[in-house]
């Protein structure tokens, strides 16, 4: 079999060469490369509700060790090898849905703002917006899964001023009063109450605390997913009979945390709740076919998850650029 393919290559080869001396010297003009990429947005229907994915940009956190355990390193290097991705830094997107319900503008988090915690290469949903066409002003509702930096860093500018001037804010209370909390300055999560009270003090007085359960925008409900952080939630947003379910960070990485839920994060605040979660939102959606959106899964972070084995699989949707 590896001889045939070979041998196929080998012929392909070939015959390419004979092309190239066909076409004279015009096949082998050189062209300057062009260094430059897509816009950073991707936009589909759900029902009858326009959803505009936008990226704050891929976010490294590096080597899997020491971040993701409860497997072996041989383990979990096979995994990521065997589905061809990185053993050595592990890269998350970071993809928000914007939610055009026809009567509002609904952003589901924004991103690390100007925090480089992670590096130089996130912080550009503002541009991803302004790609996509869409005006920070117009914004309604600015909906939070939690209070980490990757999820609410982008709240406000370098200046400190609000970037959704005209939104009403959402969070569960119990994440607002945890990371914005004075008392954990002194502790290792500094870097994280830092920028939650750098982002969301600001809004303060526009924050609405949703509880578990509550539809608090029209079609979008809130379902507490608690383990990650102590208020982390994910959205049912539903539109004309249509659904899919904004995960939030249920799940980190589509493959590690799907082939073995109950592996865990380090960045959990309750790594076993945090698994817990996982295998019950998962087998819910699962049984129910809900397509998901992923905030860290490959861009655009938008497919199905089905059961495999003792854990699940996910299923990217095709980006059919139709409207
Ligand atoms: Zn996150």
């Amino acid at each position: 079999m590896t001889m045939s393919v070979s041998r196929r290559s080998l012929l392909a080869l070939s015959a390419g060469f004979g092309a190239s001396a066909m076409f004279g010297d015009s096949a082998l003009a050189k062209e300057a490369k062009l260094g430059t990429q897509s816009p950073y947005f991707h936009r589909m229907k759900v029902g009858d509700a326009e959803v505009t994915v936008v990226s704050d940009g891929p976010l490294p956190l590096g080597p899997p060790k020491g971040t993701f355990t409860g497997a072996s390193d041989d383990e979990i290097k096979k995994m990521l090898v065997d589905n061809f991705l990185s053993p050595d830094n592990i890269v998350l997107e970071q993809n928000s849905p914007v939610v055009n319900t026809g009567d509002k503008l609904i952003l589901f988090d924004t991103g690390m703002g100007t925090s480089q915690l992670f590096g130089p290469i996130t912080g550009r949903q503002q541009k991803s917006l302004a790609e996509a066409g869409i005006k920070p002003e117009d914004i309604d509702a600015v909906v939070f899964s939690h209070a980490h930096v990757d999820h609410i860093g982008g709240v406000v500018d370098a200046s400190g001023k609000v970037l959704y001037p005209n939104a009403q804010y959402y969070i569960a209370q119990s994440d607002f009063d945890y990371w914005t909390d004075e008392g954990k300055m002194g502790s290792p999560l500094k870097d994280f109450v830092v920028h939650a009270r750098k982002n969301l003090l600001p809004v303060r007085d526009r924050l609405v605390f949703f509880k578990d359960g509550q539809e608090f925008l029209p079609g979008v409900q809130a379902l507490a997913a608690p383990g990650h952080t102590v208020g982390h939630s994910m959205f049912m947003v539903t539109s004309n009979g249509k659904s899919f379910a904004f995960l939030g960070d249920l799940t980190h990485h589509a493959v590690l945390l799907l082939e073995k839920p109950l592996m865990e994060f380090s960045y959990d605040t309750d790594p076993k709740q945090a698994a817990q979660t996982r295998v019950k939102m998962l087998s819910m959606l699962a049984a129910n076919k809900i397509p998901v959106m992923s905030y860290h899964f490959a861009w655009p972070g938008y497919g199905h998850v089905a059961k495999a084995g003792d854990g699940f699989h996910y299923y990217p949707e095709p980006m059919n650029m139709q409207l």
